[in-house]
């Protein structure tokens, strides 16, 4: 490929934003620059087992006919290696063809590999994958940088104002369904209560270290698929995976509970104010938001620490419901 269309390339992976865009656009950067038939991403978990999340057969005709062989992906030992050693490495002894793994750093907190398969792979493959990579690294950093809230290591406000976009869009869209019995997507709007007090009473150092313990419990008590968020000062979010208002229910409830047993230095107990409200399709992000808001101000409304959420109507039309009625525990 010519030197232009590598940059072309590279420009166009730099345009990304969200790390699975940044990787796809890798992956085909890596593909027009070496001399690759194949190109897998994989991850190694609890240096355990290899699994593949991603590949990319070669575009040019015939190249790629042969399957990559898969078993090397069984040879847990190699990745753990090259995860220690941080420097690529060889395979040579597969049929039919040589392999370079790479170990790359892209703020996942397991391992993660490329592996280029070819026939006969050269030196400079690996020189300029390396760099390729070494690029790729430097800019995830900077994205990952840009998307995070310096005091928490939460996800910050502007990458709520993109995920809730998206994920509003993939309904409207019919790429993500929202009804009683698939589930759907929810927002969770979280203001932890009376936090001005904690100011006055203590100082903002103990504030600040409430804000960091609250995010810390915050991360245990979700599962990985849900997206995490500081709002703003002592409002937080969350972007809720598909799932049952019941489970939705269930996991706020135990998160809030949580906190309110949680012990915290020199302050003692804090509690936290929870609104939710279903991510349905024809809804602007910022009905969502005020949805949300509007299910966190009955919270407050009806005393601090609980959880209210906001319904609508089967035809989607948003339904006012009298005080306490989803208070579930
Ligand atoms: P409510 O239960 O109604 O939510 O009451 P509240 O006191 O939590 O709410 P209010 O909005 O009156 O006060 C929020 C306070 O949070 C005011 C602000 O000074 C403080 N705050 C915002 N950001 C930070 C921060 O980063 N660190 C600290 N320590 N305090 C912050
Ligand atoms: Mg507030
Ligand atoms: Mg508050």
């Amino acid at each position: 490929m010519q030197d232009t269309s590598i940059i072309s390339s590279l420009v166009e992976l730099t345009k990304q934003r969200d790390q699975l865009s940044i990787r796809a656009k890798l992956l085909s950067t890596l593909m027009s620059a070496t001399d690759a038939a194949w190109i897998v991403f994989c991850r190694l978990l609890d240096d355990r087992t290899v699994e593949v999340l991603d590949r990319v057969p070669s575009p040019s005709p015939g190249k790629s006919s042969k399957h990559y062989p898969v078993d090397l992906f069984a040879r847990v030992d190699v990745f753990v290696k090259c995860s220690h050693l941080r420097r690529p490495i060889w395979v040579t002894d597969l049929e039919p063809y040589q392999a370079i793994i790479f170990t790359i750093n892209d703020g996942a907190t397991n391992d993660d590999f490329i592996v280029l398969f070819n026939p006969d792979l050269d030196g400079r493959d690996e020189r300029t994958a390396a760099s390729i990579l070494d690029l790729y690294e430097n800019f995830v950093a900077l994205v990952i940088e840009n998307t995070q809230d310096a005091l928490t290591g939460l996800l910050n406000r502007g990458a709520f104002d993109r995920d809730l976009e998206l994920a509003a869009m993939s309904v409207s869209h019919g790429k993500r369904r929202c009804d009683a019995e698939d589930g759907c997507g929810y927002l969770a709007m979280l203001d932890i209560d009376h936090f001005k007090r904690i100011n006055d009473r203590y100082g903002h150092l103990y504030g600040d270290e409430v804000l960091l313990l609250f995010a810390t419990l915050f991360r245990d008590s979700f599962r990985r698929a849900d997206k995490l968020y500081r709002y703003g000062g002592e409002e937080f979010a969350v972007i809720i995976d598909h799932a049952a208002e019941r489970d939705v229910v269930d996991l706020l409830q135990r998160f809030r509970q949580s906190v309110s047993e949680f012990t915290f230095p020199q302050v003692g107990n804090v509690t936290v104010s929870i609104g939710a409200a279903p991510i349905t399709g024809n809804s602007l992000p910022s009905n969502i938001v005020d949805r949300a808001d509007n299910a966190l101000y009955r919270a407050k409304e009806n005393g601090r620490d609980q959880v209210q959420l906001f319904h609508t109507d089967a035809d989607g039309h948003d339904r006012q419901l009298p005080r306490r009625d989803v208070e579930l525990f």
